[in-house]
C-alpha cells in the first residue's frame, strides 16, 4: 500500500539530522512537508519581530532545501489544532510525522492534534529531536527529575557514554530524495502580514548559515572558549542559540563536531570543548526542569524563595523598567546589553546575567517583567532556557545564584569589557569617553564631558540608582529571610 506522509515542521527547520523527516523519507512513498503559522501564538505577542523574522528566514531556506529534494513545503495560518486535521484531510495523508516539543502549551496542543488525527484513523509518529536526551529520560536515584545541575550533568554524560546518540542518516540508512527539484520558492506571508514590524538582526537564519557558523566556531573561537566566552566585545561564543531554538542545527551534530575537534587536533584543550558542551547541557537541564516542574512557568521554582518587595510606587517601578528596557540606566554595561538586544535580537550571556541581576536586585523589579521583555525581543527566545536563567539570576531557581550575590555592573564592565569595545559599539554617545571614565561616565568633570562630547543628563543619563545603596537595601530586605530559606 502507498503511504502518503505529512511531516509537520515546528522547532526543527532543517533537513539534516531530522528524525521525523528522515524516517518519513525512509518509510513513506510520498512525503508532504507542512508548516503551520500558529495564529493564537502570533496574536499573543509573546515573541517579537526579531523572532518572527528569523523564523521566516529559516522557513525560506527550508523551502529551498526541500525543493532541492523534489518536495514542496506547504503552509497554513491558523490554530494548529484545527489546521493539522484540515491539512491531513485536504492532502489525503494517512500518517503524520513530527518531532516532539516539550513546552507545556505545546504538549497540550499536540495532545489535541494527536487525538483528532487518531479519531480520523490517521497514524501519528513522533520522535525525540530537540534535545540530546528527552527531559523524562534522566532521573535521580529516587526516580524524580533532578533539581541540581551538577547531578544532572553527570547523569547526562553517563547516558552519552552508554548510548551515544546517532546523528543523521546513520540512524536508519540513507533516506532517498523523492524527485526532481520543485521550481520556484513558496510565497510565505511577510513579517508584516503576520502582524509584526520588519526586523533585520545580525545572525542569519537557516540551516546553511547554522552549519557554516558551527564549522567556523569549532575551527576558531572554540579554541579559547573557556576564557573568551566572557568577553562580550569579541566574537568568542558560537552565536548558535537561535539555531538551536528553531532547530536549524541539531545539538547532537554540534556536540559531535566539538568532540571531533578534540580527537582531530590536540591543540584544542579539553576545558574549552567541555565548557562549551556544558552550556548545551544547561540547555538540556532547563528543559528537564520545565517538564519535571512545570510550575516554573507561573512562578518561582522554590516557592519559599524570598524576593524583595517592590518599590514604593508603581510609577517608580515603571519609570525604572522603561529606563532598563531602553538602555538608559546610566550604567554603561547594562545599557550596552539592552541596546544590543533591541537592535540585534541577541545579547551576550555575561551581559544577560548582569542586566537581569540589575533588574531584580538594583531596581527591585519583578523578574517576570524582565523574563517577558527578553521573550519578546530575543531571536533565541525559549521558555525553558529563558525562564531557567531568569530564575537563576533572581535567586528563585534550581541552582540559583545566592541571594546575597549581586553583580556590580560597573565592576563587571571593567572586568569583562576592559577596553570598552562592547560599550562603545552599542552606546554610541559614549564612544568619545576616555577609558578611564567609560564605566562611570557620571564621574567625568564638566570639562571632560565637553571634550568627550557627552554631557551627563543631556547626552547620557546619570545612574538611575546608586548601586551600593541599592545593594544594601536589597540585602536588608531579603538577607534574614534568605538565610531562613537556605536549607530548603
Ligand atoms: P554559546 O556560549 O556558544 O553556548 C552554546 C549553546 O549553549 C548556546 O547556543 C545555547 O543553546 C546554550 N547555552 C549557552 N548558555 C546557556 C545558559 N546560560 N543556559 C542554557 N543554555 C545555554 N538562551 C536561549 O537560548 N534562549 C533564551 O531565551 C535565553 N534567555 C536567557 C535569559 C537570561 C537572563 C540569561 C542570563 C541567559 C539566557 N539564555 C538564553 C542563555 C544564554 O545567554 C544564551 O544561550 C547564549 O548567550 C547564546 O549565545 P551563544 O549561542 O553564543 O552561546
Amino acid at each position: 500500500m502507498r503511504t502518503r506522509a505529512l511531516v509537520w515542521f515546528r522547532r526543527d527547520l532543517r533537513v539534516h539530522d531530522n528524525p521525523a523527516f528522515e524516517t518519513a523519507l525512509a518509510e513513506a512513498q510520498e512525503v508532504l512537508p507542512v508548516f503551520v503559522f500558529d495564529r493564537p501564538l502570533l496574536e499573543s505577542k509573546v515573541y517579537g519581530s526579531a523572532w518572527v523574522s528569523f523564523m521566516l528566514e529559516c522557513l525560506r531556506e527550508l523551502d529551498g532545501a526541500l525543493s532541492q529534494q523534489g518536495l514542496q513545503l506547504r503552509w497554513s495560518l491558523g490554530d494548529p489544532r484545527e489546521e493539522l486535521p484540515k491539512l491531513v484531510r485536504d492532502l489525503g495523508a494517512d500518517v503524520v510525522y513530527w518531532n516532539r516539543d516539550y513546552e507545556p502549551a505545546a504538549v497540550r496542543r499536540d495532545q489535541v492534534v494527536g487525538k483528532a488525527l487518531h479519531e480520523m484513523g490517521v497514524l501519528v509518529r513522533t520522535f525525540a529531536d530537540h534535545l540530546v536526551f528527552e527531559p523524562q529520560e534522566l532521573r535521580n536515584r529516587s526516580g524524580h527529575p533532578f533539581q541540581r545541575y551538577a547531578a544532572f550533568r553527570s547523569a547526562w554524560w553517563k547516558r552519552w557514554q552508554a548510548t551515544p546518540p546517532a546523528v543523521g542518516s546513520s540512524r536508519r540508512g540513507r533516506p532517498s530524495a523523492q524527485g526532481t527539484p520543485v521550481r520556484g520558492p513558496v510565497e510565505f506571508p511577510s513579517v508584516t502580514d503576520l502582524g509584526y514590524a520588519p526586523f533585520r538582526g545580525t545572525i542569519r537564519g537557516g540551516e546553511a548559515a547554522a552549519r557554516a557558523r558551527l564549522r567556523d566556531f569549532v575551527a576558531g573561537p572554540l579554541h579559547t572558549y573557556a576564557v573568551g566566552r566572557n568577553r562580550p566585545s569579541e566574537d568568542t561564543t558560537s552565536a548558535l542559540s537561535p539555531h538551536f531554538r528553531f532547530g536549524t542545527l541539531s545539538p547532537r551534530l554540534a556536540i559531535r563536531a566539538a568532540l571531533g575537534r578534540l580527537a582531530d587536533h590536540g591543540a584544542v584543550s579539553r576545558p574549552d570543548v567541555y565548557t562549551w558542551i556544558d552550556e548545551l547541557i544547561w540547555r538540556e537541564f532547563f528543559h528537564h526542569v520545565l517538564v519535571g516542574y512545570p510550575h516554573v512557568v507561573e512562578g518561582p521554582f522554590r516557592p519559599t524563595a524570598v524576593v524583595a518587595p517592590p518599590r514604593r510606587t508603581e510609577a517608580d517601578s515603571l519609570l525604572l523598567f522603561r529606563a532598563w528596557c531602553e538602555g538608559r540606566t546610566g550604567f554603561p554595561l547594562v545599557d550596552a546589553g539592552m541596546r544590543q538586544l533591541n537592535t540585534t535580537g541577541w545579547m551576550h550571556n555575561r551581559v544577560r546575567m548582569v542586566t537581569a541581576s540589575f533588574l531584580v536586585k538594583d531596581l527591585r523589579l519583578d523578574w517576570r517583567w524582565g523574563e517577558r521583555y527578553f521573550m519578546s525581543h530575543l531571536l533565541d527566545a525559549d521558555t525553558a532556557v529563558n525562564n531557567g536563567n531568569w530564575q537563576w539570576c533572581a535567586s528563585t531557581g534550581t541552582d540559583a545564584m545566592p541571594g546575597y550575590r549581586i553583580f556590580n555592573p560597573t565592576v563587571q564592565g571593567k572586568k569583562f569589557d576592559p577596553d570598552g569595545g562592547y560599550i562603545r559599539r552599542h552606546v554610541t554617545e559614549l564612544a568619545g569617553v576616555p577609558s578611564k571614565w567609560l564605566h562611570e561616565p557620571a564621574a567625568m568633570s564638566l570639562e571632560w564631558q565637553a571634550r568627550a562630547r557627552c554631557r551627563i543628563g543631556a547626552d547620557y543619563p546619570p545612574p538611575v540608582v546608586e548601586h551600593e545603596r541599592a545593594r544594601r537595601e536589597y540585602l536588608a530586605l531579603v538577607g534574614a529571610e534568605s538565610r531562613r530559606d537556605h536549607g530548603n
